[in-house]
């Protein structure tokens, strides 16, 4: 993005945890210097993953303007949380120690215009800048039709004795293609309590008290998500939304060696990564394993053992076994640390992506024009998947369940589907139209340009 505002008003970001989380509120803050606000950015301290501190001081290091603050966290007092999922526990983790933000806010100078949070920490976060009489904005870290979902899941909950009626079949949200109840998180269709199912009630009703929702998608995609959001009524008295992605890729985590990829024709690579929190089960990556072999497709493969990076510390062989280790050879790259997945992703060598469907994983997809088969893991990656093959950019193998779903899904099946994506000529240049089309709406004068105008403009008047 570019412009030239002059004297741009500051604003605070505060993002949650998980690498999912951090990159659209670095995106955001890389786009808003750039539009000529202040930004001084809070970062919970520590961060879960190596993942996310390695980011932030890359981050911190190119952009010199943005100020760095942490909020330092306090441990839990009651460590007995329902989660079998770190992340969600640093969640909450972060919202226990959310009253320690005031005094940080206040002290800034100059003084902040307005917060900008994540949806998992609106609860907490509202009443704070409340008190201070702060105008806060939630940034909505997944597409507008999940929003949708997380704004009003608390009225389809239903007590105890009456059970969740609501969420028993699949839930139509006024004229949109309904969401299958087989695509909603599974921890939501739980009858007992969880961290998921509280976050979505507690902060999907208290982001209607915010003073405006940031959700990073666009018109083109998904103009009739964004006009329900806006009509009222399906979620009544909603603030502003401002649909401001994609949010571009910010490049300053250069420098990986790429050299095997250099050497690949264009477009023959497909590229395999579930994101930075996803680990499969051993069966399930030795039958993705034999898939890929199976495929006559040259592959770049990140292996993921543990869902913190931290904890991964098996070796790749102890994963894969000799066996496949040595079928592999030859045919394409397998790698367990982390990758740049932008440098990957805009390497003329790749001609397809397996993906979880996380909602950056979807946005980087679309920014480099890179078609997608779909195997969504958890979350909202089912609902991402399905938008994913409506707007042309994918395909979605949708029997193969959640990762994680027994029984595991064979290595011929697998490899039949990558030989399909990758000799997909209709979803190639599908793929191209996609890019343009997301790269138009961030481009002065395009509609999410247009809305972060909008936005830093109301900060002005503040
Ligand atoms: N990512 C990366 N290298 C990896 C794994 C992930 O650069 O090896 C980045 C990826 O580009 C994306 C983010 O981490 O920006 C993951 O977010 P996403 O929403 O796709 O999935 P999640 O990790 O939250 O499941
Ligand atoms: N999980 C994950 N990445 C996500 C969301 C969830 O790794 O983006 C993991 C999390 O560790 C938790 C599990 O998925 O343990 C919950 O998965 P699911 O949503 O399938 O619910 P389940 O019914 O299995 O509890």
């Amino acid at each position: 993005m570019s412009g030239d505002l002059k004297l741009g008003p500051h604003v605070a970001l505060l993002p949650s945890s998980g690498m999912g989380h951090l990159t659209p509120f670095i995106r955001l803050a890389a786009s808003l210097t750039a539009l000529g606000v202040q930004v001084t950015f809070i970062t919970p301290h520590p961060t879960l993953s190596l993942a996310e501190s390695e980011s932030l001081s890359h981050f911190f290091s190119t952009f010199a303007q943005i100020t760095r603050k942490h909020l330092h966290l306090l441990p839990l007092d009651n460590p007995s949380v329902n989660t079998e999922d770190p992340f969600y526990y640093h969640f909450e983790v972060i919202r226990r120690s959310s009253h320690l933000l005031s005094p940080i806010l206040s002290s800034l100078s100059p003084p902040v215009s307005a917060l900008i949070t994540d949806m998992s920490l609106a609860s907490t976060v509202i009443p704070i800048t409340d008190a201070l009489r702060l105008p806060n904005y939630v940034l909505f870290t997944s597409s507008a039709k999940m929003s949708i979902l997380f704004l009003s899941f608390h009225t389809m909950v239903g007590t105890k004795a009456s059970g969740d009626s609501n969420l028993m079949k699949d839930v139509q949200i006024s004229s949109l293609e309904p969401i299958a109840r087989s695509w909603i998180p599974p921890p939501l269709l739980h009858d007992d309590d969880n961290l998921l199912k509280s976050y979505f009630i507690e902060n999907g009703k208290k982001m209607t008290e915010s003073s405006g929702i940031l959700i990073n998608t666009y018109e083109s995609i998904e103009h009739e998500s964004l006009a329900v959001l806006s009509d009222g009524k399906v979620v009544k008295k909603l603030p502003p939304v401002f649909a401001i992605g994609p949010l571009p890729p910010c490049n300053f985590q250069k420098g990986q060696s790429l050299a095997w990829l250099d050497d690949q024709p264009a477009g023959s690579v497909l590229y395999i990564s579930f994101g930075s929190r996803t680990a499969m089960s051993r069966e399930q990556i030795r039958e993705l394993g034999d898939g890929l072999v199976r495929s006559d497709t040259g592959f770049l493969w990140v292996v993921k053992d543990k869902k913190v990076d931290v904890e991964d510390d098996s070796e790749l062989i102890e994963v894969l076994g000799h066996g496949l280790m040595e079928r592999i050879q030859g045919r394409g790259l397998v790698v367990k640390n982390w990758l740049n997945q932008e440098e990957v992703l805009s390497h003329q060598a790749i001609g397809g992506f397996l993906s979880h469907c996380g909602w950056n994983s979807v946005n980087e997809a679309i920014w480099h024009g890179v078609p997608m088969l779909s195997w969504p893991q958890h979350g909202d990656q089912k609902i991402n998947a399905d938008l994913v093959e409506r707007i042309g950019l994918g395909m979605w193998v949708e029997n193969w369940g959640w990762g994680g779903d027994e029984p595991v899904v064979k290595g011929e099946e697998i490899a039949e589907r990558i030989k399909e994506l990758m000799g997909n000529q209709l979803l190639r240049s599908r793929a191209t139209l996609v890019r343009e089309e997301a790269r138009m709406a961030v481009r002065a004068d395009g509609s999410s340009y247009k809305k972060f105008i909008d936005l830093i403009e109301t900060w002005k008047t503040f």
